[in-house]
């Protein structure tokens, strides 16, 4: 994690959560005051929402936060466990496993072992412990039998939002009704693919029209500064979406995405014939025929060519205006590549932004030259030396460290019982058999727990033996920073940011560096 992180914490307590102390403020923000001071993070806000249930996200102090996040005030969010989070399944999971990724944000749920940036067994359980956070603050004894999966099996609609076209039928929520509004566009969209459209003219017209998008219909507050919601821009792949649902001809199609990925990639896409398809379970708005004629009319899936360049700086060029990325453009007619704001180059006739253009080779060199001089200026070798240790090594070493302590808590634990052990036989509780007997199995354990100490310890100095042979020659490569590699700019540099007024700012992965 090279990286410091800019540290939020967030505390919550409800009605629903009773008398119980250890959900006090007081006590939860203890709890986190001492994780951040044990590992060392700097806490740039602390938001409190005391008196407001997790049900829902509708909390003064929760959005705070996902403004702070927006703006890039904080990265990382901090709770006791999930729950204080939320306590509604389909919203804390979107949170944890879209949202905070989606920003690049870090989340750590101290209770629950979840660290979003760690690759750890823990993280694979967050879909179930949100689901149990859910629960219990729902009807326990309805949910526990009925799994997400029988009941998609039912036909029942069990994701959080309604299709597009649909709302939730007020007497059964698993139940879609039509949504009469929205439907009228859904028709619309089929009837402009009857006439042949393409995704993108349908888009367009769309929006000329000033039709509410989709997404402008959900207001979950961390898409409070979603694009689409401020200008109403209707985009090709919502309307392919659109033409490709089977919601639309009666049917449920669920299980589309399984298991997560934490580390900053999206749900992983199952295999159709994996696809829990119900037909008939709601009214259609477009008829069957109609509907299977349409997807005969729908382009082809069009492999994208290629990228033929790459370009040493390419994925670390940002907008310094508006934030969004810097495209690199090869232009066949000059032979040089250009640079161009992607906000500006997609959404050019709404001025969101300014074209950023540069050559590419020019700004290249620039950027190069400025990296030297922050290096020459800023980083000695041991200092250096000092950062770079400190990054590669700090994680593994932090693993180790946590299970040698526990190891040696353990066996001082063991001590302390061989000694009641002891104890109990001169009491007379126990015979001198059954001393012998328990006594050799703690001793057992014991021994067990410092062979696997000393192996830990072992394990720990090959670590610093191994990173500090690659330091040395990370150093040297630093230093005269000759034909650097894509990998080497992409470890020592975060992000490039290119304002239209051609300054660069470049944000430096290392800590301190300025
Ligand atoms: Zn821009």
């Amino acid at each position: 994690m090279n990286h410091s992180f800019k540290v939020g914490l967030y505390i919550r307590l409800s009605r629903d959560d009773g008398n119980i102390e250890s959900e006090s403020i007081v006590s939860q923000r203890s709890l986190l005051n001492q994780y951040v001071k044990e590992n060392n993070y700097g806490v740039v806000e602390e938001y409190v929402d005391d008196g407001f249930t997790g049900t829902n996200f509708d909390r003064p102090s929760f959005k705070r936060m996902i403004k702070d996040i927006e703006f890039g005030k904080i990265d990382m969010v901090i709770t006791k466990d999930m729950s204080r989070l939320g306590r509604d399944y389909i919203g804390t999971g979107e949170l944890i496993e879209k949202y905070f990724p989606s920003k690049n944000v870090r989340y750590i749920a101290i209770n629950d072992g979840i660290d979003t940036f760690i690759d750890n067994t823990n993280n694979d359980i967050a879909p179930f412990k949100a689901i149990m956070n859910d629960m219990y603050a729902k009807d326990i004894s309805k949910k526990v039998k009925t799994s997400l999966h029988s009941r998609m099996k039912e036909g029942l609609y069990v994701s959080g939002r309604c299709p597009f076209g649909y709302k939730k039928d007020p007497i059964n929520k698993n139940h879609l009704i039509i949504n009469e509004k929205q439907a009228e566009i859904v028709r619309l969209i089929f009837d402009f693919a009857l006439k042949g459209k393409t995704y993108h003219f349908i888009a367009q017209e769309l929006t000329k029209r000033n039709i509410k998008t989709p997404a402008s219909y959900y207001n979950y507050v961390w898409n409070a500064k979603c694009l689409s919601q401020e200008y109403g821009i209707w985009v090709d792949t919502t309307i392919k979406a659109i033409l490709t649902n089977r919601i639309y001809v009666g049917d449920i199609v669920q299980g589309k995405t399984k298991k997560i990925n934490y580390k900053l990639k999206k749900i992983v896409k199952n295999n159709p014939i994996d696809y829990i398809i119900v037909e008939n379970t709601h009214e259609a708005i477009i008829d069957r025929d109609l509907f299977n004629y349409v997807q005969t009319l729908l382009p082809k899936n069009v492999k994208r060519p290629e990228k033929k360049r790459t370009y040493l700086f390419d994925g670390l060029l940002y907008c310094g205006d508006c934030k969004h990325r810097i495209m690199i453009r090869y232009q066949n007619k000059t032979g040089r590549s250009y640079t161009i704001c992607d906000y500006y180059r997609t959404y050019y006739k709404y001025h969101v932004c300014t074209t950023h253009t540069n050559n590419y080779e020019e700004l290249e060199s620039v950027i190069l030259d400025k990296i030297k001089e922050v290096c020459k200026i800023n980083l000695d070798k041991n200092q250096l030396k000092y950062f770079i240790e400190n990054i590669k090594i700090e994680n593994n070493t932090m693993k180790i460290n946590k299970q040698m302590d526990s190891l040696k808590l353990e066996n001082n634990k063991l001590t302390e019982t061989l000694d009641k052990n002891y104890v109990n036989m001169l009491n007379g509780m126990i015979d001198k058999e059954q001393y012998i007997r328990i006594s050799d199995s703690i001793k057992k354990e014991i021994t067990n727990n410092e062979l696997r100490i000393s192996h830990l310890k072992n394990e720990n100095n090959e670590l610093s033996i191994i990173d500090n042979k690659q330091v040395e020659k990370y150093i040297e490569k630093v230093l005269s920073l000759e034909n650097p590699t894509r990998e080497f700019v992409m470890n020592l540099v975060e992000k490039i940011y290119i304002y239209q007024n051609k300054t660069i700012e470049i944000i430096f992965a290392f800590k301190n560096v300025t």
